[in-house]
C-alpha cells in the first residue's frame, strides 16, 4: 500500500509527495472538499510515509511495523480524532475541548519510536469554538516533530485563525473512473462483483463520491424513479387519482420527501436535456434513456419548465417547514395545470 492506493487526487498527492521530497512539510495542513472523496485516507498515507521504516518519507510500504500500527490505529504517535454524538439519541456530533485539551497533552512530548508525531482532526469544524480556540494556541506554537492535519468538508465554518495557520490542500470530487475502479475494488470476491450495469448506475449517482456508490440501495432508487414516471406519464386534471395516491403515501414521509424532490428534479431535468436534444453524457438517468424519450415527447418544453419550476419550489417550501401534504398537493395541482 502506497499513495497510489489514493485513486483520483491527483493534486492534493502531488502536493504532499513533494513537500516530503523536498522536506519542506508543514506544521499544519487543512484537507478540504466534499465527503467521502478520500481526504481521511490521503491523511493516514501521509502519516505513514513520514514514519515508514521501509520506503519513507516520499512513500510508504504499507508492511512495516510502522505503517501496519499507523493502519490498526495502535501506533503511539499517531492520533485520530473524529467527533462523537454527546449521547446515542443526539443529532449533531461534535469534538470537545477535552479532547483537544487530552490531544495537547499527548503532542507534548517527544515521539516515543516515530520521526513525527501526527494528529488527525476529522470533521474538524465540529469543534466549538472553546475547542478551536484551543487548538490555536497548538497551531500557534507548534510542537516539534508533530504534524496536525484539519480535514473539513464545510472549512468555512473554520475560525478564520485556524485556517490561515494551515496549508490548505483541495480535494476534489472524484473522477467517474476513479469511482468505477474503486467500486470494483471494494468487493470482497469475485462473486460478489458488481455487475456492469449496476457499476453503471452507481458510479452515474455517486457524483464522484465513494460512500453514495457504495451505499445506494438499487432496488429503493429504480422503484422511487418508477413511482416518478407512472406520475410524470399520468398527471392530468383527468387522472387525479394518480396525482393524490402519489401526494397521500409521501405526505407521511417527511424524512424522505427531499432526496425524492431531487430525484424527480434529475429526471424533469433528462427530459428537458433530450426535448433539447442534448447529448446523452449530459443525462443523468441514461440507464432508463429508454423510458425517458417517450415521456420527453410526450411534454412539451413549456411544460417541462413548469413542472421542474414547481418541484424547486416545493423543495424549498418545504426546507422552510411548509406543510407537507399541501405543500405536495399544491405542486401536483401545477403538474396537472401545465400537462
Ligand atoms: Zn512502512
Amino acid at each position: 500500500m502506497s499513495f497510489q492506493r489514493i485513486l483520483g487526487q491527483v493534486q492534493p498527492k502531488r502536493i504532499i509527495q513533494n513537500a516530503l521530497l523536498n522536506n519542506s512539510v508543514s506544521h499544519a495542513y487543512l484537507f478540504y472538499g466534499q465527503e467521502s472523496i478520500g481526504k481521511k485516507l490521503t491523511a493516514v498515507e501521509f502519516a505513514k510515509a513520514l514514519n515508514c521504516e521501509v520506503s519513507g518519507p516520499k512513500d510508504n510500504c504499507g508492511v512495516c511495523p510502522s505503517c501496519r500500527k499507523i493502519d490498526q490505529g495502535m501506533h503511539p504517535d499517531f492520533f485520530l480524532l473524529e467527533p462523537e454524538k454527546s449521547s446515542p439519541a443526539g443529532r449533531n456530533a461534535f469534538i470537545k475541548v477535552e479532547e483537544i485539551r487530552e490531544l495537547q497533552k499527548k503532542l507534548a512530548y517527544m515521539p516515543y519510536e516515530a520521526n513525527t508525531k501526527v494528529a488527525i482532526i476529522d470533521g474538524a469544524e465540529t469543534m466549538n469554538l472553546q475547542a478551536a480556540n484551543t487548538l490555536l494556541k497548538t497551531l500557534e506554537e507548534p510542537p516539534s516533530a508533530t504534524i496536525i492535519i484539519l480535514i473539513s468538508s464545510n472549512p468555512y465554518q473554520l475560525l478564520p485563525t485556524i485556517v490561515s495557520r494551515c496549508q490548505g490542500v483541495k480535494f476534489h470530487l472524484l473522477s467517474t473512473d476513479a469511482v468505477r475502479q474503486i467500486l470494483q475494488q471494494s468487493v470482497p470476491s469475485e462473486t460478489d462483483a458488481f455487475s456492469e450495469q449496476e457499476l453503471d448506475l452507481r458510479t452515474l449517482r455517486s457524483m464522484g463520491r465513494i460512500s453514495r456508490a457504495l451505499e445506494e440501495d438499487i432496488e429503493a432508487t429504480n422503484n422511487c424513479r418508477e413511482e416518478i414516471l407512472h406520475l410524470l406519464e399520468q398527471v392530468s386534471f383527468k387522472r387525479m387519482d394518480v396525482a393524490f395516491k402519489w401526494t397521500r403515501q409521501w405526505a407521511k414521509r417527511s424524512d424522505k420527501i427531499q432526496p425524492v424532490l431531487d430525484e424527480m428534479l434529475n429526471i424533469l431535468r433528462d427530459l428537458a436535456v433530450i426535448k433539447t436534444q442534448g447529448k446523452s453524457t449530459e443525462i443523468f438517468n441514461r440507464d432508463i434513456l429508454d423510458r425517458l424519450k417517450p415521456l420527453a415527447a410526450q411534454k412539451s418544453t413549456g411544460t417541462l419548465i413548469a413542472m421542474f419550476d414547481s418541484a424547486l419550489q416545493t423543495k424549498s417550501a418545504l426546507m422552510t417547514n411548509a406543510n407537507l401534504q399541501l405543500s405536495l398537493d399544491h405542486m401536483l395541482i401545477q403538474f396537472c395545470e401545465a400537462a
